[in-house]
């Protein structure tokens, strides 16, 4: 019998309800397929931070070095200052743990209905893949004359060939095992050298991809495309901030925060990968049971998935949509059970 070691990161808010609803789901496919989990908590998060003054340390990182992939839910608290746990936490893992890529699914599952006319089960079923370790999220610069009017603030993105060629690889390999069409989106007008690294990379790898067609939509226009038309995107390529900004966007389009789910990706397969939803820790409605687990519960089911486990994967994912199509809201006290309820009811379909 396959046995997988998951870490664990509840974090704060309503990331420890949501990711204890998204076990429920794992263990009862790994049941149901025959494979163990065998899955060890984590204390990390704003709460910790506060209690103890320690972000990460190398112990941590070492500790979920050995496990087979991380399962997150979400860390952040008004009380911790911006960037202490965005940087010092999710960022330092991504980077450790040779996380290049993003992967953020835009589905709408059937019977969920999309705050944008228009957007079906049928024409919204795109994959956005985002470079996950450079470009303005590196961090770098400076801030001079800091407090006067003469301010200057400088913030350094970096492109590099090679992580670019690894994201862009990867899409490629999974438009091929899609629909055949990837989609850059960058601002290369502007971007000139930034953009100009990712067209010629896009226009070099796409050589050894036949089958898959290939073309290029600016990132402002992206905005209208996505919401309008999703049915014209298979697999949306882009940087690291574009890529967190349409992924936001692609949320909206398929029912909300509580229905996105994502991953970050080792495509080398060198350290563990890290799987949460796309949303935060929701402080407004932390502890009152409204959240909705299906982005935890879809970014578990990618885990399985990532760890070979497709079957039980497609198994949780077709759980969680038949859940998703029989609640009469999709957050909040209207949706009639709450998050642990909920867990249970997956837990039950699957
Ligand atoms: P972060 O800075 O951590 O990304 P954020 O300010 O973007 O946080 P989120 O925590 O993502 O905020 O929440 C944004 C809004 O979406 C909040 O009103 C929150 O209540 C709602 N929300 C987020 N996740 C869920 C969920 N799983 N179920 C229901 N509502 C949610
Ligand atoms: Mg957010």
């Amino acid at each position: 019998m396959n046995a997988y070691k998951l870490a664990v990161v509840g974090g704060d808010g309503i990331g420890p309800d949501v990711t204890r609803a998204a076990l429920a789901g794992v263990h009862a496919a790994a049941a149901r397929c025959g494979f163990s989990i065998e899955a060890t908590d984590f204390d990390l998060g704003a709460e910790r931070y506060l209690r103890t003054g320690v972000v990460l340390e190398e112990e941590t990182v070492s500790a979920l070095r050995e496990h087979d992939a991380i399962l997150l839910g979400a860390v952040g608290d008004p009380r911790v200052a911006p960037g202490i746990l965005e940087r010092g936490l999710i960022v330092a893992l991504r980077v450790a743990f040779a996380q290049s890529v993003n992967i953020r699914p835009v589905r709408l599952y059937p019977g969920v209905e999309s705050p944008v006319r228009g957007v079906t089960a049928q024409n919204c079923d795109l994959v956005v893949i985002r470079e996950n370790t450079e470009g303005l999220y590196t961090g770098g610069g400076s801030l001079s004359h800091a407090g006067t009017e003469h301010a200057v603030a400088l913030q350094n993105s970096i492109t590099t060939a090679a992580a670019t060629a690894e994201t862009v690889e990867f899409a490629f390999q999974l438009a091929q095992a899609r629909r055949g069409r990837l989609t850059l989106c960058h601002k290369t007008n502007i971007l000139l050298h930034a953009g100009g690294l990712w067209q010629d990379t896009v226009d070099q790898i796409g050589q050894r991809y036949p089958q898959v067609e290939h073309d290029y939509v600016h990132a402002d226009a992206m905005c209208q495309h996505l919401p309008l038309d999703p049915g014209r995107f298979d697999v949306v390529v882009t940087d690291n901030l574009f890529g967190d900004i349409i992924s936001d966007l692609g949320a909206t389009v398929q029912g909300g925060l509580g229905l996105a789910a994502g991953a970050n990706y080792n495509p080398r397969g060198t350290a563990p990968s890290m799987y949460e939803p796309v949303h935060g820790s929701a402080p407004d409605i932390a502890g009152k049971g409204w959240a909705n687990p299906a982005a935890a519960a879809l970014s578990a089911a990618m885990c399985l998935a990532g760890l070979g486990e497709r079957t039980a994967a497609l198994i949780l994912e077709a759980a969680v949509a038949s859940v998703l199509a029989e609640l009469p809201s999709l957050a909040g006290p209207d949706m009639g059970r709450s998050t642990e309820e909920l867990g249970e009811l997956i837990a039950d379909r699957v």
